[in-house]
């Protein structure tokens, strides 16, 4: 690749409310030279994910914000071209934190080796970081038993679609809601939901819960916050739990909405919430990938993706999975691996 003629996508500016295309900045830039403990990589794969929502602002969280004029970096897959590390080679396939770029540097430490044997998308969505989300947010806060009713929201999207599944693995009723009708139909005609409901068309979420969960509801695995969150504390059973993921009708907001107004009832209820953050969860990696990798084989995990094509597509990506045009994990495909 000659001086200047890798494309790079930067962080422009920051959005107010809506993210969208003059938050970044296209550039083309002279490739980079590692340094020790460095590795140049060829992207070919890059994930978005709404935490980067966060990172497109200064409130204080738990990963810091973009610099603006610095590439975005995401989850990705590339292959090493150049390594200053004893942990790596020239074509090693690896996952893990990549900057916005054709070919980039990055640290490491903040990659590992792709797993062989496993569908390399994949390991971005069901058996990358969303995947990992679903598993220990269900299994190890909402502690499910055999039996009980699960509801999800973000049901169709990359963290909810493995969370209703792995809710009905457990013996569980699963019920979810998301933005389409398609999604809807998508939920309980594949992946094999009890029930589902279209939050955008419904009305009254509060009834219509009552409606699909008529035992109420043991775990709520929160994925949206805001007029979802409040109608289900009304269908809570005693003794819930409520696993808070994550609030994504907030991420575009200018002002944080009131609400929800009901939480006296999680005291009635002796019901209980906690957000986590995956990252936090490392040591289930194990358990995780075995039980994944073994309930795909056996035909009773499924998982979709949704692909955009080109690294210059990758904003376009990020506000369309912002806005819901995914199913399963939203992708952007940058090159294809070397010898496909
Ligand atoms: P995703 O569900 O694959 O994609 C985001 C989806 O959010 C969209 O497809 C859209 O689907 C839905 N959405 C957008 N605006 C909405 C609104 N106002 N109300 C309801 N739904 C809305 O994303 P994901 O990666 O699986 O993430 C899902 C949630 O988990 C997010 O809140 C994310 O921040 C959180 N998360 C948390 C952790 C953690 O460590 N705590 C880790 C990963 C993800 P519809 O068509 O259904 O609207």
């Amino acid at each position: 690749m000659s001086e200047a003629s890798n494309l790079s996508i930067l962080f422009g500016a920051w959005p107010k409310g809506w993210v969208d295309e003059s938050c970044f900045t296209h550039e083309l830039r002279a490739v980079e030279t590692p340094s020790e403990g460095q590795l140049l990589v060829r992207t070919l794969v890059l994930s978005v994910d709404p935490y980067m929502r966060g990172r497109m602002s200064n409130a204080k969280s738990y990963i810091p914000p973009f610099a603006i004029g610095k590439p975005i970096e995401s989850g990705g897959i590339g292959e090493v071209l150049h390594s200053e590390s004893p942990l790596f080679s020239a074509g090693d396939v690896v996952v893990g934190v990549l900057p916005w770029q054709e070919q980039g540097v990055t640290a490491a430490k903040s990659v590992r080796k792709v797993t062989p044997d496993a569908p390399l998308t994949a390991q971005l969505g069901v058996l990358g970081m969303p995947g990992l989300t679903a598993y220990v947010g269900l299994l190890d806060i909402g502690k499910p038993k055999a039996g009980e009713t699960v509801f999800v929201s973000g049901a169709a999207g990359a963290v909810g679609s493995i969370v209703g599944q792995l809710a009905k693995i457990q013996g569980c009723r699963a019920v979810g809601s998301a933005g389409t009708d398609n999604k809807v139909r998508y939920l309980v005609e594949e992946l094999g939901f009890d029930a589902a409901f279209n939050y955008k068309t419904v009305g009254d979420q509060r009834k219509k819960l009552k409606e699909l969960c008529p035992s109420g509801i043991d775990v709520y695995f929160d994925n949206v916050g805001g007029e979802t969150l409040e109608a289900v504390i009304w269908n809570l059973n005693d003794h819930a739990r409520v696993p808070l993921c994550g609030m994504i009708s907030m991420y575009n907001e200018t002002e944080l909405p009131p609400g929800p107004r009901n939480l006296m009832e999680l005291v009635r209820r002796r019901a209980r919430m906690e957000g986590f953050i995956v990252s936090d969860h490392g040591h289930r990696n194990q358990d995780f990938t075995r039980d994944v990798l073994g309930f795909l084989a056996e035909g009773r995990l499924k998982h979709s993706e949704t692909f955009f094509d080109g690294l210059a597509q990758a904003p376009r990506a990020l506000i369309g999975m912002l806005k819901g045009e995914n199913v399963g994990k939203m992708l952007v495909r940058v090159a294809s691996p070397a010898g496909s």
